[in-house]
């Protein structure tokens, strides 16, 4: 089994739902998927495209049999199956499921970047999962914890709600 940190956003419709549904079928995914923890649901301001409403995000941790690849192509249907409408790269979105780390896995591919390539940028990614990882690092042993702290604080994140 390898541990693996996904995180989640959206900021369409109903959001919570949407997030709780991302962890429902996460968790219904035995054996090839145990649910480990899930963070708390925290708000943030878009980026980017600041037109559009404010994002809810979460990172749940989970153990997996599946390669990263497979666990790619799960998150993919989990999107799909939430009706995910994608129009334009930085717009809103129902659901969003993103690979942030995958064990110890550091690669730079066409179809999958490992660590998530924004994952150090973004406070509303590194907040929920030192929640449930406080000791999480990068492959190259970085720990998270220092690279939050190096942030900015311009990205307005709160924490508003359990999953
Ligand atoms: P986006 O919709 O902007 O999150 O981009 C999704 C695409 O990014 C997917 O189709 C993946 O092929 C690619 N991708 C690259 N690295 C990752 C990752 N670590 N997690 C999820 N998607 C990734």
């Amino acid at each position: 089994m390898s541990r693996a940190y996904i995180g989640m956003g959206s900021n369409v419709g109903e959001r919570l739902e949407n997030l709780q549904a991302a962890v429902m079928t996460l968790s219904a995914a035995l054996p090839d998927i145990v649910l480990i923890a899930r963070s708390g649901v925290y708000g943030s301001e878009p980026v980017g495209m600041t037109d559009q409403p404010d994002f809810l995000n979460a990172v749940v941790a989970i153990e997996t049999t599946l390669d990263p690849y497979e666990l790619l192509s799960f998150l993919h249907e989990i999107e799909i199956a939430r009706g995910r409408q994608r129009i334009t790269r930085w717009g809103p979105r129902t659901l969003d499921l993103d690979i942030l780390l995958f064990a110890d896995v550091a690669q730079d591919g066409p179809d999958l970047t490992l660590p998530h390539p924004r994952l150090t940028e973004r406070r509303f990614v590194l907040e929920p999962l030192l929640e449930i990882a406080p000791e999480a690092k990068l492959p190259d042993g970085t720990p998270l914890r220092s690279v939050l702290d190096a942030l900015g604080d311009e990205q307005a994140t709160w924490r508003t709600d359990d999953l």
